[in-house]
């Protein structure tokens, strides 16, 4: 989400994966085709869960692992992609709630923290309002919202491996692409972007109890978008792919009616960018 990084955890993580990636390399070996070829599909994205650091983070480690979490993002973000490397998905204790890109290491990082505070954010919402966004447990919506951004972050790699060109704020960018993904996969993947449009609806009213103008100001300022207008725009590509199957996101409380009527080309003109961008890169 942010992308604070933690070097040395991500370093020996790095480390730990480099055999993996080595073996891969010498292993498979395709004649037929050029070199540069045979490297990009062999690649792909290798999970590893480092053992939590922290009391705090051991149940978090526990849901990533039960859920197969890293492995299942890792196997299908490699379906989708061509790499130029392996790439490293980390499970880690940062110190701090994270799920980030590294264009340094090259590698996609979720810290066990950022489980904790989904974790607590969902539940607070439960305990405080029981809007029936979603019939998941908490933890079901914890793996979705996650998993929403996994694929933000698999944006932002995207971008800085293949030196794509990004027009307008990259955070904006990686939002969409998390939405392509996941509203192209179908139910699974469309009821993963509610959640992930929940925990940016959540932390939005959770900054503003936060609250005072300095708060706000630094709010302004930051790479991403606000998480309100996070929120608006995810419900819109979803209203906007599938206008009768989520005609109920708009009106009160979700999309406005001015905005909706341009979801639909909002959408068409956020995939076929994505689309266009990768498709060089795609299997
Ligand atoms: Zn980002």
């Amino acid at each position: 989400m942010n992308r604070k990084r933690t070097a040395a955890a991500v370093g020996a993580l790095t480390l730990a994966l480099m055999s993996t990636s080595c073996a891969s390399e010498t292993n498979e070996v395709h004649p037929a085709q050029g070199e540069v070829a045979a490297q990009k599909d062999d690649h792909r994205f290798v999970p590893d869960y480092e053992k939590a650091e922290k009391r705090t983070d051991w149940s978090a480690e526990k849901l990533m692992r039960d859920a197969g979490f890293l492995e299942d993002l890792s196997a299908y973000a490699t379906s989708l992609v061509k790499l130029p490397q392996d790439i490293p998905v980390g499970g880690i204790s940062c110190g701090e709630p994270n799920l980030y890109w590294t264009s340094k290491e090259k590698a996609i990082i979720a810290c066990y923290e950022e489980v904790t505070e989904m974790r607590e954010l969902f539940r607070a919402s439960d305990k405080a309002d029981h809007r029936p966004s979603s019939s998941s447990s908490v933890d079901g919506r914890v793996i979705g919202a996650m998993s929403g951004m996994f694929f933000h972050e698999l944006g932002h790699g995207l971008i800085h491996l293949y030196d794509l060109p990004a027009v307008g704020k990259e955070e904006d960018d990686a939002d969409q692409l998390a939405a392509v993904v996941l509203i192209n996969d179908g139910k699974q993947g469309q009821e993963y972007l509610m959640d992930m449009a929940e925990a940016f609806r959540l932390l939005g009213i959770v900054e503003k109890l936060g609250g005072g103008d300095k708060n706000q100001e630094s709010e302004y300022a930051d790479v991403h978008s606000l998480n309100e207008q996070r929120y608006y725009n995810l419900l819109c590509y979803q209203y906007g792919a599938h206008p009768e199957q989520y005609k109920s996101l708009v009106g009160k409380g979700g999309l406005p009616k001015e905005r909706a009527e341009d979801c639909p080309d909002e959408w068409k003109q956020a995939e076929s960018a994505w689309t266009r961008l990768l498709k060089p890169h795609l299997r």
